[in-house]
């Protein structure tokens, strides 16, 4: 439990304590517990304001971020779209490097800063744009689709980037019957069934979703037979084939907005069924689920310190060269999203 010496009042630390508690309380979070962290949620609310700053936070991180100091809560590209909407100078993203990147990328005169630079990703981690080059060049003029589980140097170098939620309809718009996809494995092999193109693979893996198997998802189903079962396309192939639903985490979302109470099993991070109990107490969330180290690596103290005083490593500094270009692979996702291209 993260805890400060505090310089609030009693009865400020009360009323805090009763506001986190509503969120709180819902996940087994004792009164107790939220006093702990009162003193460090007021402060970091208050830093906010004085220094017109936002958080912005993945749905997978830590509760007491989601209900405590979050100004917007979703999927990487949700919340950078967020940020370019607020009237904020600073935004500090309590998320992974590559999502710091790309909110930078796409509000290149804020500072963006990343509270714990071991924040990274096994999947954007696996992949450099050296390694994009040479594929460029092993396959020429095939059209390179980049996860946005990708660095900034790398986006950079593909022709189009892509979220969970429109990789499919962005393959089945692209010319010619081959694609290279980097650099999710599984999602590409996903994509390869779906679009029934010839995908070129990259062996990059989220060690979260990979740890997913076909025995979690017969068990669940065994166990509650009127489950909706939904998968993060990140998963395995044999796994996706078991469920109900393959979306990302705001497709989950939507469904659950859309389909009302009722009893879910999410095949993902952990962060987003703790959020969702909260949002949608009536429905029941069952199985398993799996952490992210590097999602965790974000806690209400190095968030403060990264507010007070942000260390130069902290705040996400890219090269001009690079922000244009990859802003041109973010940009031509909402161009082939909308219909079918024949070039780029
Ligand atoms: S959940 Fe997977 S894809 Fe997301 S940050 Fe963690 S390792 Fe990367």
């Amino acid at each position: 439990m993260e805890q400060e010496l505090t310089s609030f009042s009693k009865e400020e630390i009360e009323v805090e304590t009763d506001r986190l508690f509503v969120s709180l309380g819902k996940l087994g979070w004792t009164r107790e517990d939220c006093e702990i962290i009162a003193p460090l949620t007021l402060e970091i609310n208050q830093l906010k304001k004085e220094k017109n700053a936002i958080i912005l936070a993945h749905s997978y991180q830590r509760p007491q971020i989601v209900f405590g100091i979050a100004d917007f809560v979703g999927d990487s590209y949700g919340l950078s779209k967020a940020a370019m909407e607020a009237d904020a100078d600073t935004i500090v993203f309590c998320g992974v490097k590559f999502m710091a990147e790309t909110a930078k990328i796409l509000n290149p005169n804020k500072t963006v800063i990343l509270p714990n630079l071991e924040a990274g990703c096994s999947l954007a981690d696996s992949i450099t744009a050296e390694d994009v080059l040479r594929l460029k060049e092993q396959y020429p003029g095939v059209p390179v689709v980049c996860y946005v589980n990708t660095s900034a140097e790398v986006k950079a170098v593909c022709d189009v980037c892509v979220t969970s939620s429109n990789a499919e309809k962005i393959v089945n718009n692209l010319p010619g019957d081959t694609v290279i996809f980097i650099p999710d494995y599984h999602m590409g092999r996903n994509l390869a069934e779906s679009t029934g193109k010839k995908i070129i693979l990259w062996n990059g893996k989220c060690i979260v979703h990979d740890e997913f198997t076909e025995q979690h998802v017969k068990e669940v189903r065994q166990t509650y037979p009127d489950v909706t079962i939904m998968a993060h396309a990140e998963c395995d192939p044999s796994v996706v084939s078991l469920v109900d639903l393959v979306v990302g985490t705001q497709g989950m979302i939507n469904y659950i907005k859309e389909h009302g109470t009722g009893t879910y099993m999410l095949v993902t991070e952990c962060g987003l069924a703790d959020r969702l109990q909260v949002e949608f107490p009536e429905s029941k969330f069952v199985g398993t689920c799996m952490l992210c180290p590097y999602m965790k690596k974000i806690t209400l103290k190095n968030t403060l310190d990264a507010l007070k005083n942000p260390s130069a490593e902290q705040i996400i500094d890219l090269d001009p060269e690079t922000i244009e270009r990859a802003k041109r692979s973010l940009e031509q996702m909402f161009v082939v999203e909308k219909g079918p291209v024949s070039a780029f």
